[in-house]
């Protein structure tokens, strides 16, 4: 059996793919790409020839089964979506599993994730945060997702699409009102990168200074709700402290 590996690529920067990555494309027999023309772009540039087929959220249950064949007969593979980490909010989910419960060997290459380098640039806490992908596209989905931030108190990470940061920034500031402060990572590791931080108002107001603001990748961050330093009710403080004083 031969190993399935999952291979990040560049989310903008073409220097941000690794030398492991690079190796390992040019040595599987194949790469199941998420959109096969937009990743002969990279394999171009790389100078890799290896043969690409598709696996995208419309084909993935039957391409699993293929290529859970494929490796089972001695045929590696690489798995790699558009940009950065496969099943980050990307395909694979469906034939890693598979491969997991078939015994098949897999490989995740660690490389560059929208997320985690939005995290890392933005200045929020990130001992503790939420990855929440792309919020659910119906109204009311959003609405209840959104009121869940309410009285969480860990930074929370969104994607968002272009044409609809400026409605969920809007929506931000309806259900959390301008004091939680939030951080708008635009454009990483790519040549006009930003990081926009502010209450939402602030950020609503550099969203809609130039039409230019509203184009291109974005990765929306939420700073915690503040911890409630004294949230144990008065009567349990009291019991505590007498049962303290019965320790030795
Ligand atoms: N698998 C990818 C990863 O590891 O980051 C994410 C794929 S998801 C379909 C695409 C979303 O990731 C975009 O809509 C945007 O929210 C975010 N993203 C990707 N590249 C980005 C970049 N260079 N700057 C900011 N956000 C980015």
């Amino acid at each position: 059996t031969a190993t399935l590996y999952i291979v990040p690529t560049p989310i903008g920067n073409l220097e941000d793919i690794t030398a492991r990555a690079i190796r390992t494309l040019e040595s599987v027999d194949w790469i199941a790409a998420e959109d096969t023309r937009h990743s002969h772009k990279l394999l171009q540039h790389l100078g890799i020839k290896t043969r690409t087929l598709s696996l995208h959220e419309h084909n993935e249950d039957k391409r699993t089964a293929m290529l859970c064949h494929r490796l089972k007969s001695g045929e590696s593979v690489a798995l790699v979506s558009d940009a950065g980490t496969p099943l980050i909010s990307d395909p694979g989910f469906i034939l890693v599993r598979k491969c997991r419960e078939e015994g098949i060997p897999v490989v995740a290459l660690p490389g560059p994730c929208a997320a985690i380098t939005a995290l890392s640039g933005a200045g929020l806490p990130t001992d503790r945060f939420i990855f929440e992908g792309f919020l659910p596209a119906k109204a009311q989905a959003r609405m209840n997702l959104l009121e869940s931030l309410q009285d969480r108190t860990c930074t929370s990470v969104f994607y968002e699409a272009p044409r609809r940061i400026l409605d969920t920034v809007k929506d931000l500031q309806e259900v959390l009102g301008n004091d939680r402060p939030i951080v708008m990572a635009k454009e990483l590791s790519k040549t006009f990168e930003k990081y926009i931080s502010g209450s939402p108002a602030e950020v609503i107001a550099w969203l809609t200074a130039e039409p230019a603001h509203q184009k291109g990748e974005f990765v929306l961050m939420v700073a915690g709700a503040p911890a409630q330093l004294n949230s144990t009710p008065p009567e349990a403080m009291a019991l505590l402290k007498s049962l303290m004083e019965l320790l030795p």
